[in-house]
């Protein structure tokens, strides 16, 4: 889309959160005639919503499907919002195009784009990416589901930078007309079903980071996807893959060296970051740095450095020869199956969050280090069973802020403590950001008062 596309058109931004915020300036900016929809009223002293009825904005606190009419040119959704929702479904009923803040936002992008999406590992490798660009000198701007909403920064941005995308699918259907100069795709997972329905629909959700691209531009895959096939043959962008077993892709690991076309880059003793999980990772950021023309020295400078992003996999400190980790981001099994997967040493394993009916006995196999498990969370009492199963010792505590000392107290040097909950957070905490931030201070306490 253009941005003369928005200009005297008649638009509803649904939601107001930060993104619908700032889709409604970004909005006014282009030219429309806008209205903004909430679920709730809104806060008359904020500014963003003083700025804006000051802008002819209108302002409607409920999302009554009644207040859309056919006389809307466009719908802008906030992407947490379902499409069974009845003013969305109603948009569909007048053919109204629902669009998301990234829609709009890009319409006014000349730049290189690069979009990252996958069920796991976007923001590690967004982030990856994003440092390999800085260190080489590039003017990169990362937005979406990592950061700032796109909206917020566009306005700033010229045709010689670089804006780099983390995207979920509820986001890309929303992006009907996104064309990456690079796309990558981390992997697909079977998660996030109780949005998307049927594995189909999630695919084909992903799918729409490549529908538009054309022959001069990349997707990148994970060779060792269930899909990467199927991509292959619908995608019209020249496709490099990349595996952590296979060795004949541009980038890989070979000889314990991470290599970029035969050439060696660094030992891969020298890569900061410990996981298997985080190697795929590596290798998609790495390959599609390459071909963003970093050079190889700044991908060196980065993975010498980055230890984690906050909350994922990452290394906190060792304290009495034990290693903690904080792992909250893991909220799914998948992701906890790849953490305990990571270490081969003794753990100490915190797990347990929100109920959403999931088979923890997923679990089963992924728990031979383990030494001893604390359960915690609406799903303890199935933590419980499972570490049963496995015949570990298992005790259950309210929270993280309690398995904290717990685990102190069972760990013996050399032993790793992970929390890595497999679960949301939302049974006890308002983000898995609390959950992790809450788990390191109760850990900082109990370290702190032992050493006294
Ligand atoms: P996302 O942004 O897609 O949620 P993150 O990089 O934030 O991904 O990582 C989320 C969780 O998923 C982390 O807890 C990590 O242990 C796990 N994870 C990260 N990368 C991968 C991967 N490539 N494969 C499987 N699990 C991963």
């Amino acid at each position: 889309m253009q941005a003369t596309d928005f200009k005297n058109k008649k638009v509803m931004v649904f939601g107001w959160a930060r993104s619908g915020k700032a889709a409604a300036q970004l909005l006014t900016k282009l030219g429309s005639q806008v209205t903004v929809v909430n679920g709730d009223e809104f806060d008359a002293q904020d500014a963003t919503y003083r700025a804006l009825l000051a802008a002819d904005v209108a302002l409607i606190g409920t999302d009554n499907s009644e207040t859309l009419d056919s006389t809307y040119d466009y719908l802008i959704k906030n992407p947490g919002i379902n499409y069974d929702h009845p003013l969305v479904q109603k948009a569909e009923k007048l053919n109204i195009p629902i669009l998301t803040e990234v829609e709009v936002a890009l319409s006014t992008f000349k730049g290189r784009l690069i979009a990252v999406t996958g069920s796991n590992g976007k923001t590690t490798t967004t982030s990856l990416i994003r440092d390999m660009l800085k260190a080489d000198g590039q003017n990169v701007i990362t937005a979406g589901n990592i950061g700032v909403p796109v909206s917020e920064v566009v306005f700033d941005l010229t045709q010689e930078d670089t804006l780099l995308l983390e995207l979920s699918s509820f986001q890309l259907l929303g992006l009907p007309d996104i064309q990456p100069d690079i796309a990558l795709i981390t992997n697909i997972f079977s998660n996030h079903l109780d949005y998307h329905k049927t594995r189909a629909n999630y695919v084909a959700a992903k799918f729409r980071i490549t529908r538009n691209q054309n022959a001069n531009q990349y997707l990148i895959l994970n060779a060792e996807g269930q899909d990467t096939e199927k991509f292959k043959n619908e995608t019209e962008a020249q496709v490099l893959e990349f595996s952590r077993t296979k060795q004949h892709f541009p980038v890989a690991f070979s000889d314990d060296n991470l290599i970029i076309t035969d050439e060696i880059v660094m030992p891969t003793k020298d890569i900061k970051l410990v996981g298997p999980h985080n190697q795929e990772n590596i290798l998609a950021a790495v390959t599609v740095a390459n071909l963003a023309g970093v050079s190889r020295l700044a991908i060196r400078e980065v993975l010498k450095t980055f230890s984690g992003v906050a909350h994922r996999l990452q290394y906190l400190f060792t304290a009495g020869d034990v290693k903690y980790y904080n792992d909250s981001k893991a909220t799914d099994i998948e992701a906890t199956q790849t953490a305990l997967d990571s270490f081969d040493c003794p753990t100490i394993w915190i797990g347990g969050g929100l109920e959403r009916g999931d088979n923890l006995e997923r679990l089963l196999p992924n728990l031979k280090n383990v030494k001893a498990v604390i359960a915690v969370g609406e799903t303890q009492q199935k933590i419980v069973t499972l570490a049963r199963e496995a015949g570990k010792p298992v005790i259950a505590v309210t929270d993280v802020e309690h398995a904290a000392p717990v685990a102190v107290q069972l760990a013996s040097p050399g032993d790793v403590v992970l929390l890595s909950p497999a679960q949301a957070s939302w049974d006890q905490y308002s983000s898995f950001e609390e959950r992790g931030d809450n788990f390191v201070a109760s850990l900082k306490e109990t370290l702190n008062s032992r050493e006294d």
